[in-house]
């Protein structure tokens, strides 16, 4: 059980967002300062936006709402470094001063009524509070499909995911603070904070259909994040490449036995066809298994690079422009 009213930062990761961004603080500066005064977070809680890279006016808004308004506080990023590494700068960067953080798209199709909820949880003594969405009947078919998909495919990769539990959660300071000490590039929240242990709860919510402007997970990025949360919690992969060769062996043994024994009996040209797909299947299954090992290869690559995860462009945060460049610093020890 927790004593103390906890200071709150809601982190949003905006990309191009100029539609609703406006309409969504209002929404959360609303939301929080209900919070507020029903008692039940620190009157210094925030609003964190991560701008990822837009190239439109959503800096602009940003910087407008923060003038006006001291609870909104802005993070620019130096290019689209994607969702996930805007939702963690937003968090590493508030755990200094924050006593939990809870994230969200911009959009808010997730539930803001769930942050009371999130609270709650926290009070009773979770570190890890995840957001876990009651249907996905707001998908279009193709995502649902595809997302249901992915999380029983994690599962049998054997990583630990909690399905349907998009990125809105709340992490504790503690559990901030051992978050930073990962510091992998090859970044997958979902499957990484399991990882991390503590006491968690979990919390159920609505989504909604986004109010305005587009998806900004294209194709692209979605597949790009499926790949990254395999190959990032997930070398089984690999070990089924080892299976797979070990089968093909036997089955290139048995081929050979099968064509002496027609060679004996002078029947060499026939079993033409069968050479030639033979040969196909194998060198197809040769390119996709060398492929999937040159996958972690490549992300070996990149870690061992140790490059930042994101470079902060501008920020607006209480005054401490300073802190914010030594934070982006250290990340990328
Ligand atoms: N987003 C981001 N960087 C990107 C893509 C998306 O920060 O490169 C943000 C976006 O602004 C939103 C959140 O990630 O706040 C989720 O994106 P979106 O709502 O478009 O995804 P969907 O709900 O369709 O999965
Ligand atoms: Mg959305």
């Amino acid at each position: 059980m927790r004593e103390m009213i906890p200071k709150l930062y809601i982190v949003i990761p905006c990309y191009n967002e100029e539609e609703i961004l406006e309409e969504s603080l209002n929404i959360l500066t609303g939301k929080l300062a209900r919070l507020v005064s029903d008692g039940k977070v620190d009157k210094d809680s925030r609003v964190v936006c991560v701008d990822d890279g837009s190239g439109d006016s959503t800096w602009d808004i940003i910087a407008r709402r923060s003038s006006s308004d001291n609870k909104i506080l802005g993070l620019k990023f130096s290019r689209n470094y994607g969702h996930q590494n805007a939702i963690l700068a937003g968090m590493l960067e508030s755990r200094h001063i924050a006593d939990c953080v809870v994230t969200i798209d911009a959009d808010l199709q997730q539930d803001i009524e769930a942050i009371d909820d999130f609270i709650a949880k926290y009070m009773e003594g979770c570190d890890v509070v995840y957001g876990i969405r009651n249907d996905r009947d707001t998908d279009k078919a193709g995502k649902k499909f595809t997302a249901e998909g992915f999380y029983k495919l994690m599962k049998l990769l054997g990583a630990d995911v909690i399905p349907n539990s998009a990125d809105y959660r709340l992490l504790s300071k503690k559990a901030l603070n051992a978050l930073s000490d990962y510091p992998e590039s090859n970044l997958f929240l979902r499957g990484l904070i399991p990882t991390m242990g503590f006491r968690s709860g979990v919390v159920y919510f609505d989504v909604k259909d986004r109010t305005g402007g587009q998806s900004k997970y294209t194709v692209k990025k979605m597949l790009s994040l499926a790949l990254n949360g395999i190959t990032s919690m997930s070398t089984r992969p690999l070990e089924l490449i080892v299976v797979l060769g070990f089968l093909f062996c036997i089955l290139a043994l048995i081929i050979f036995v099968l064509s002496m024994i027609d060679w004996a009996r002078g029947m060499v040209v026939q079993g033409w066809t069968t050479t030639v797909a033979l040969l196909c299947l194998i060198g197809g299954m040769n390119l996709l298994t060398n492929g999937l090992v040159g996958l972690y290869v490549g992300k070996a690559y990149i870690e061992i690079k140790h490059r930042p995860r994101y470079i902060i462009d501008q920020a607006i945060w209480d005054g401490l422009a300073d802190d914010v460049e030594t934070a982006t610093d250290r990340m990328g020890d």
